[in-house]
């Protein structure tokens, strides 16, 4: 029997838990499954190395946590995985901000969170915690980089990119919000530069026909994957004119043979052929380095221009060909027709072009009239688009390409990678150090062995987000060499579930794209479906007073303040408590209090009834008339196991959590009739709600470990520890007294 005072003082007994936790090497993910054993490998959100973990990782890595510890208890063989996205501009920026080198704000910011991580009990495998910024990792960023330019998955063109002028780089186009920079909200203009992009087409079509046989996806996750598809189903058909044969697609079945116009991609591969004249291909000119990414979407602002030309219509009739941008951000860069009677983007664009004949609008309440095209066939378009992968920063991934006047752009052979990174370069937010370090730009031509110099673009951390999933799998000693072809992956991949915020998919279309081309290289042969995920849990974001969490509208909730003032169970326990994983989270002190109360309450009343068990005579007559009574508390409690091991199962925290504090009620509500009835508990009652008390202890452990955990080593059961790392199988209630005779 425990001696301790019960009273509930999380700030004693949570760092003594996870000190016993550490001790007995809990959280390390097994060396190998053994057979029969389900490998459950459970991928959190890698965050950057900004030095202090936010309300949205606290909720991921609750989630994924208590995912973990289930599965750990249930037997299953888990692998808790983590690594920073340590590179890119945030980490630069801050270091700048603090004149520090980058790679030691980096180093300083990881050891703070990955304090706080212990601090909130997060069973993380610590040992396999990983940099993006590190060697071991990085060099393969830049193998991959080669294989995929082997593969001509990767190319360079000279593009419009987005261009910060306050951070002095280019953007990705998922980087730009609103027309402003994502990370220091400055308006961000267009330029032309040669750029490198990951092609992502080869694998659209298969990464659209997996989404559908996707199981353990849930529906926020599977939106996102649509949504970046950006599918469109349709008919295509060919029409001949003043370019040549011309492929032109519409979502409109019905009515491909009513078209007013055509629509050309200033990034259509044969635009040039429908270029009349010289004023023409000016116009096309102005267009691509024009700001038209930022206004595509909308039809009456978006630029347009008329080539001219014309092809010959299903119907017989002659329709321009127009160009706009349009038609990439609903199509992609394809060709479509232009069907103002049925479409109102393109009645916008018909409006504004000379040479549309104005069409005839259907009379009011009146249905247009089908004209299918003779000779049309099924067909579809996919939005996605090509990335940008280079950026003009120094804390990246240095590109493995080297530029020679007499032989060109070189790839670095494989062999002699990595190309290090200088760690010491002082970023001064203005330019890239690194083009100005001799010792690293100037090379010898892997050619002709003559004077080259290096590439000083670096890698974008979303292409080194690429592969974040993957080095977790591999002991850390090994990565170095074997990243991609360790046996040990084959344990781990497919993850069972990956734990994300809803704001991931794109990182996450890019990995399973990824993981397709090196399934076609090889390295990956044994994941067939090329799915990196088997199961993936999208969540929303955490937001205060109904508002994103900002420091300007000096709302954030600092997740160490709650830890010091509630205890960590009360936070994670709040956090998954509040709302359902697909629902925003409106932080609020309700979630706090209400978590904290339970976890009081139920510490102060499992404890008191520890303690007077042992006083408590036996009476078999008194024991007969509660029998009843017994046997209606065991099955609410096999109700409740079944139910919370469902909704844990499912990653319904919420709902586990909710089941937890009815079952607590019911244990109560067992008491107060006993007594009512009888005036005390017999011992045999008082056996049974202390059974009662320590399954509701151990289905407690995934969310709030160290109160649950403690709580068992109370109730003095010899096999306690055993307990709290077991899910239990069924509620195991006696049905007679155990340690007492009769009185
Ligand atoms: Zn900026
Ligand atoms: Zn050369």
């Amino acid at each position: 029997m425990s001696n301790q005072k019960p009273t509930y003082d999380p700030a004693r007994i949570e760092p003594e838990r996870q000190a016993a936790w550490e001790q007995r090497g809990e959280y390390s993910a097994p060396p190998r499954p053994e057979p029969g054993q389900l490998p459950v490998y459970v991928k959190a959100s890698s965050p950057f190395t900004s030095g202090n973990l936010h309300m949205g990782h606290v909720r991921d890595y609750s989630i994924g946590d208590s995912y973990a510890r289930f599965h750990r208890a249930r037997g299953d063989a888990v692998l808790m995985g983590f690594g920073f996205d340590a590179f890119g501009l945030p980490a630069e920026l801050a270091a700048i901000e603090r004149g520090e080198l980058t790679a030691d704000w980096v180093a300083e910011c990881g050891a703070r969170m990955l304090l706080q991580m212990k601090r909130l009990g997060f069973s993380f495998d610590y040992d396999r915690v990983f940099y993006s910024s590190d060697e071991s990792f990085y060099g393969w960023s830049q193998w991959l980089f080669l294989t995929l330019l082997e593969m001509d998955m990767i190319y360079r063109d000279d593009a419009t990119v987005d261009w910060c002028d306050t951070c002095q780089t280019t953007l990705a186009t998922i980087q730009v919000e609103d027309g402003t920079c994502w990370r220091c909200h400055n308006e961000v203009r267009l330029i032309r530069r040669p750029t490198w992009f990951l092609r992502i087409k080869p694998y659209l079509e298969e990464n659209d026909a997996n989404t559908g046989e996707l199981r353990n996806w849930n529906d926020l996750a599977l939106a996102t994957q649509h949504y970046i598809l950006g599918r469109s189903e349709g008919v295509e058909l060919e029409l001949e004119g003043s370019g040549g044969a011309l492929t032109v697609f519409t979502p409109h079945r019905e009515f491909a043979g009513r078209a007013s116009f055509v629509l050309l991609s200033p990034r259509h591969p044969d635009v040039d052929a429908w270029l009349a004249d010289a004023e023409v291909r000016e116009q096309l000119e102005q267009m691509r380095s024009g700001g038209w990414e930022r206004s595509a979407r909308d039809a009456k602002s978006v630029p347009l221009f008329d080539t001219g030309a014309t092809v010959t219509g299903a119907d017989g009739i002659d329709l321009p060909v127009l160009v706009s941008p349009l038609v990439d951000a609903r199509f992609g860069p394809t060709a479509a027709l232009g069907i103002p009677l049925v479409d109102e983007a393109d009645r916008e664009l018909a409006a504004r072009a000379e040479r549309v004949a104005g069409f005839e609008p259907p009379a009011e309440g009146e249905d247009p009239a089908p004209a299918p095209a003779p000779g049309a066939r099924a067909a579809k378009r996919y939005r996605a688009n090509d990335f940008s992968i280079s950026r003009q920063r120094s804390w990246g991934t240095p590109i493995p390409v080297i530029h020679c006047e007499r032989c060109g752009v070189l790839p670095v052979p494989k062999e002699d990678l990595p190309v290090v990174l200088p760690r010491d370069l002082v970023p001064t937010g203005e330019g890239n150090p690194l083009a100005e370090r001799p010792d690293f730009v100037d090379v010898a031509c892997p050619s002709c062995g003559g004077e080259a110099k290096r590439e000083t673009d670096t890698l974008d951390c979303h292409f080194d987000a690429l592969f974040l999933w993957v080095p977790a799998a591999v002991p850390p000693a090994d990565r170095a060499e074997q990243m991609f072809t360790h046996p040990e992956l084959q344990d781990w991949l497919p993850a069972e579930r990956l734990v994300a915020g809803g704001d991931s998919g794109g990182f996450v279309f890019d990995q399973r794209i990824v993981t397709k081309a090196l399934r076609d290289h090889g390295e990956f042969a044994f994941m067939e479906q090329g799915e990196p995920f088997a199961g993936c849990l999208f969540h929303e974001m955490v937001i205060a007073d109904g508002r994103k969490m900002s420091k300007h509208l000096g709302n954030v909730v600092n997740p160490d303040e709650l830890v010091d003032q509630y205890g960590a169970d009360t936070v994670r326990l709040a956090v998954l408590y509040a709302a359902g994983p697909a629902k925003t989270l409106n932080w609020s002190d309700g979630a706090v209090r209400f978590a904290n109360r339970f976890l009081r309450g139920f510490w102060t009343y499992a404890h008191d009834r520890f303690a007077q068990l042992p006083e408590l005579a036996h009476d078999p007559e008194a024991a007969a008339d509660t029998e009843h009574m017994r046997d209606r508390l065991r099955k609410w409690c096999d109700n409740g196991l079944e139910r919370i091991t469902a909704d844990t199962a499912e990653l319904q925290m919420h709902k586990a959590i909710r089941n937890i504090t009815r079952l607590l009620e019911r244990i109560q509500d067992f008491e107060k009739r006993v007594v009512k009835r009888r005036g005390q508990l017999d011992r045999a009652d008082a056996e049974a709600q202390a059974a009662a008390l320590v399954l509701l202890a151990q289905v407690l452990m995934p969310f709030a470990p160290h109160a649950g955990e403690q709580i068992l080593l109370a109730s003095g059961r010899p096999d306690a520890t055993e307990l709290a790392g077991r899910w239990p199988g069924e509620a195991e209630i006696p049905v007679q007294p155990q340690g007492a005779t009769a009185s």
